[in-house]
Formats: structure tokens, sequence, C-alpha cells
């Protein structure tokens, strides 16, 4: 099968290892450009995005990540990944780096104090059956997306645990750019692993057309 990496600079590359074997794919942490050129597709973890923006910069993996994107490289980001992904942050640090393989902007840490981290359902397009559990931890969500992008999810009126949500509600919080996904929240978290295989499915379709 192919082979995904996760970006292994900092974050929760480990969860992300455990939901992509479960996928039947193989599974590799990816720190050096030599690593990214063995790799059929990325996963960038959740983490602290600016912190992994300067390491991205330390371990001179900007330049060949932002290559293999722009040559249609499958990528999935999960919220500080989300961020890295996006064409533009709005409350980044200024010197935060984007990887720009989608045409998104978002903005980080957008649900604020109050609802700092929550767990909501969702329905995600693509994903059939019962809703995602949905773990959004100091998450940021897509203010404004591009003609190319597919919206999957948007945050529903009432939390999981019955709390009105407020200005989130209707936030948009999963998208996908061809083979690129992201989401707000953290699924590798959850132990269910239908937002991964939705992922993969997508990395063995564009192994396909390749
Ligand atoms: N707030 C973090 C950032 O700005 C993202 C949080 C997360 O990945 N859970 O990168």
């Amino acid at each position: 099968g192919p082979a995904v990496g996760v970006l292994a600079l900092q974050g929760d590359v480990r969860e992300h290892l455990a939901a992509l074997t479960a996928c039947g794919v193989q599974a590799v942490p990816v720190r050096r450009p030599i690593e990214l050129d063995t790799v059929d597709a990325l996963v960038l973890p959740g983490g602290e995005s600016t912190t992994m923006s300067r390491l991205l910069e330390t371990f001179d993996m900007l330049e060949p990540l932002r290559a293999r994107l722009a040559k249609g490289m499958p990528a999935y980001g999960s919220c500080a990944g989300m961020i890295l992904l996006a064409r533009e942050v709005l409350d980044g640090r200024p010197d935060q780096q984007q990887l720009g393989g989608l045409d998104v902007v978002v903005r980080r840490n957008a649900f604020g104090r109050q609802v700092d981290s929550f767990e909501t359902d969702l329905d995600i397009d693509g994903i059939p059956g019962d809703p995602v559990r949905a773990v959004f931890i100091r998450a940021p969500w897509v203010e404004s997306t591009g003609p190319e992008v597919e919206v999957l999810a948007t945050v529903p009126p009432v939390t999981a645990s019955g709390h009105d949500a407020g200005a989130a509600a209707g936030r948009i919080v999963a998208v996908r750019q061809g083979p690129v996904l992201a989401t707000a929240f953290h699924p590798e978290l959850t132990g269910d692993g239908r937002v991964h295989a939705l992922f993969c499915d997508l990395v063995r379709e564009a192994a396909r057309a390749a």
C-alpha cells in the first residue's frame, strides 16, 4: 500500500501513526526532506502551528513541503496542521509560515476563551452513518474558502454537552480541496478512524490516478 508520512517535528504524532496503520497504509514519521521524498502523502498533526512553523524552517522542510503540495501530494491537516496548510492565517504570529496547500483563510484560536476546548457531534460530508465526535482544542475555524474548496462540516447550533454553540454555530471546521483534507478538530483522539479512512481513500485515489 501507499506510504503516508506524519510530520513529526511536534504535536500528537503517535496517535496519527496509529490511526493510519489501522487504515492499512504504511505510516512513517517524517522530519527531514529525505524522509518526505519517500512518502506518497503527509499528515500534519495538531500541536502548535507557530512552533511547527519555526521547526519547519530549522529542519529545511518549508520549501520541500511547499513543492510537494504544489505538485499535488495528498495531505491531511488537523488543527495546527490545518493552520499550516491554509493560504492565510488571521491572529497568527507575524513570522508564521504558510504551506499553502489549501485555498482558505483560517482564524487561529478562533473559538475564544469560553469554548477553548469542547466536543460536538458533526455530520461530515463523505462520512455516512453516525455523526463524528469532534474534539476541539484551542482550534481554528475556516473564515473563508476559495472556489475549489469543498466545505465538509460546520458546527451545529448545540454542542455535545448541550450548550449553545453561540458564535461558533455554523463555522466551517472541515474542508477538502482535491487531495487535501483539513479539520479544525482532532479525530485521532477519539478512536473513530473514519476521518483517517476518508483521507486514506483520497491517497489511494491519487495513487491510482498517477
Ligand atoms: N492553537 C494551536 C495553534 O495555533 C492549535 C491547537 C491544536 O492543534 N490543538 O497552532
